[in-house]
């Protein structure tokens, strides 16, 4: 895959067709690799692909804005998800962007990686399986002990936003569980006891704002956190200012995220925040029967809204979500 990769990124880039392409390269040591920008045919030796490559690069085309050409970019099926935003949000031109789609079978937690093995020095994704070589030996895993748990109930592995596809169109492979498990398990709690899990959460915060950073739908030229008139939140974790600074966050989600699990992947603390996400895209799925990021012309709920809404039927109801 990687060579067909790099193959089709050449071609692109020796025909004029494309100014760069962003992808992921080897990074400082064997289990991070990085995104990267290939501006020239003899660099696409670079270009790696393994179940090691969890950045979202939709994250990078906030740049184009400042050229005039085309850009590439490789995708898995979640990643392809912001194109679609990016595009309805008039952050970019679909006709600007070259994509390369990976039928995607699934990414591993590094955390779960670290537990199970030492020394490991390269991932490889085999139907089931992740092969996972130490030194000599290559140990056959069961994916589901090293799957990132977004992974699980992954309903778009397969990019269905490209011009390019690597390797054969598998079926889909996960998806079986279900994608608000964990929101529900929450949702089982009485109010007062959810309330105290979120505040526990938010007051570990340290409001690096590596979550807002990594966010592909994050990309107000001021954003109004770092607003200074009027200034919404201090610069210190109080409890308050930090539940204030997640709680716009996720408002400002509404119909925009795409689960990529950026967020939470990056978060230093471990704050769970695909569980707050998954929440807000669940109550816009039922309210709206809306989910960001499946076809451009779908117009997002906050844009346009019915007069009457198909909503809650009382302020209780609404007060025990
Ligand atoms: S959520 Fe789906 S597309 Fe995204 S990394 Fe996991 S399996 Fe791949
Ligand atoms: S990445 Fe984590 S610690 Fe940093 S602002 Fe976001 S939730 Fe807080
Ligand atoms: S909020 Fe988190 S999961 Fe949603 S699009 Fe942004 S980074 Fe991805």
């Amino acid at each position: 895959m990687e060579q067909e990769l790099r193959e089709i990124v050449r071609k692109l880039l020796e025909e004029g067709a494309i100014e760069y392409f962003i992808g992921y390269a080897e990074g400082f040591e064997p289990l991070h690799t990085t995104p990267c920008f290939i501006e020239r045919g003899e660099q696409v030796q670079a270009l790696v692909w393994s179940p090691l490559c969890p950045y979202n690069l939709a994250r990078y085309l906030h740049q184009m804005k400042n050229g005039a050409g085309k850009v590439g970019l490789v995708v898995k099926g979640c990643d392809a998800r912001a194109i679609v935003e990016l595009v309805k949000g008039n952050q970019i031109q679909r006709e600007r962007v070259v994509v390369v789609g990976i039928p995607c079978q699934g990414q591993v937690d590094l955390a779960k990686l670290e537990d199970a093995f030492e020394g490991v020095e390269a991932v490889e994704g085999k139907g089931d399986t992740f092969l996972v070589t130490v030194g000599e030996k290559v140990h056959s895993v069961e994916k589901e002990r090293l799957l990132r748990e977004k992974c699980f109930s992954c309903r778009h592995p397969i990019s269905f936003e490209y011009d390019f596809v690597l390797g054969e169109m598998s079926p889909l492979v996960y998806g079986s569980e279900s994608e608000f498990a964990m929101v529900e398990e929450l949702e089982r709690l009485p109010v007062e006891e959810r309330r105290a899990f979120w505040r526990a959460q938010f007051e570990r915060c340290i409001r690096c704002y590596a979550c807002r950073d990594i966010c592909y739908a994050c990309y107000c030229q001021e954003c109004i956190f770092e607003s200074k008139a009027p200034r919404w939140l201090e610069k210190t974790t109080t409890p308050l200012d930090n539940q204030t600074y997640h709680l716009i966050r996720a408002w400002h989600m509404v119909g925009r995220c795409i689960d990529c699990g950026e967020c939470e992947r990056v978060c230093p603390v471990g704050i769970p925040l695909r569980r707050l996400y998954k929440k807000v895209e669940k109550e816009v799925e039922q309210l709206f029967d809306y989910r960001a990021g499946m076809r451009v012309e779908d117009l997002p709920p906050l844009v346009t809204f019915a007069a009457e809404e198909p909503a809650l039927s009382s302020r209780q109801d609404r007060s025990e979500r």
